[in-house]
């Protein structure tokens, strides 16, 4: 990137009503068949519209083009079946009923590489795309064929590797994965969790970024928040073994977190996605607020390696509290390019 300070979104954006219900995560499709595929890529081009607009650098496709960041998918692999459902624990705090894993995983055909060659095709920006990571696959199924998890999660690195090559021959600049389950199994992280995510990156010469958030602002996460006291150390767990990983960026929740802002000092090095905007809040920040963000993270990260963010993805939120929050991203990053560059 040249641009100093490039913004982007660390994930979904709000869909329009109609295409899922709105201000809901994970609602079904209202359309199907044709009109959905129509439907999904209307809801793209409005999304990136909503981009750059608001004059956001790294553009994607606002997750217009799935229902679930993990089971959509999913969805599309053999292996998987969606009738035979298990209750499971998801990262430790909530219950769901979820697919069970029934015999070897495998992907006949590339999931989301029409999507990514349509939004190429829309926009000369730089365009990023985000993917399940492994450990977070893993986390949101039974698995009664591997019988387990680091077996299961390196299947699924392979899987993702092959999608990830497809993406980046279609022209995706960033691949993001999303690995919130990073943020709560830190033995497992060490172990087997950060070389599965570089299994899944092996090979690409676009960027790499993994996502590690606190969530959604859904009641079970913020439940989950309250119980971890008045400095959430999570992140230090897994940063010194991410500073030497091969992932490029790492995107993290730092906007009205308790994450003690020197923990990224772990990560010194790497390129830094610093949410600066709540994605659990109605609230939206001034561009001082988002300014002041990004300030105390400049302590920690190299300014040529920051890249203002939002916390997590916006899909929750009304369409105009999203695009006041987008705006204030953008306002509050050019405060600060300004800063320093004078
Ligand atoms: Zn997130």
């Amino acid at each position: 990137m040249t641009t100093l300070l490039p913004t982007s979104t660390a994930g979904s954006l709000p869909k329009p009503s109609w295409l899922a219900e709105p201000e809901k995560i994970w609602s079904p499709w209202a359309l199907e068949g044709e009109q959905l595929i129509e439907g999904k890529q209307d809801a793209l081009r409005v999304s990136l519209q909503e981009q750059m607009l608001a004059g956001i650098d790294i553009v994607s496709d606002g997750e217009q083009t799935r229902q679930h960041f993990v089971t959509t998918f999913i969805e599309h692999l053999d292996g998987v079946d969606f009738e035979k459902r298990e209750t499971v624990r998801i990262r430790n705090r909530y219950d769901a009923s979820v697919p069970s894993v029934v015999g070897a995983v495998s992907c006949q055909k590339p999931v989301f590489v029409e999507d990514a060659k349509f939004l190429r095709q829309q926009t000369n920006k730089p365009i990023k795309w985000a993917l399940p990571g492994p450990m977070t696959m893993i986390d949101t199924l039974y698995d009664g064929h591997y019988k387990s998890r680091e077996k299961l999660a390196w299947e699924f690195a392979i899987i993702l590797n092959q999608e990830a090559r497809e993406l980046e021959a279609a022209g995706v600049d960033i691949i993001q994965f999303d690995e919130p389950a990073f943020n709560v199994f830190f033995d497992d992280v060490n172990d087997w969790g950060i070389a599965t995510l570089e299994r899944a990156i092996k090979g690409l010469k676009c960027e790499t970024a993994v996502h590690i958030c606190y969530g959604y602002g859904i009641k079970a996460n913020t439940d989950w928040k309250k119980t971890l006291g008045s400095e959430w150390r999570q992140y230090e767990k897994a940063f010194p073994k991410l500073q030497q990983s091969k992932i490029d960026i790492i995107s993290l929740e730092c906007q009205n977190s308790r994450v003690p802002m020197d923990l990224l000092e772990l990560i010194r090095g790497k390129k830094v996605m610093v949410g600066a905007i709540d994605v659990a809040t109605n609230n939206t920040e001034t561009p001082e607020e988002v300014a002041n963000t990004l300030r105390t993270a400049l302590q920690f990260v190299d300014a040529d390696k920051l890249y203002p963010s939002t916390n997590c993805g916006m899909a929750p939120l009304s369409r105009q509290v999203a695009r006041g929050k987008l705006n204030a991203l953008s306002a509050g990053a050019e405060i600060v390019r300004k800063e320093l560059t004078a």
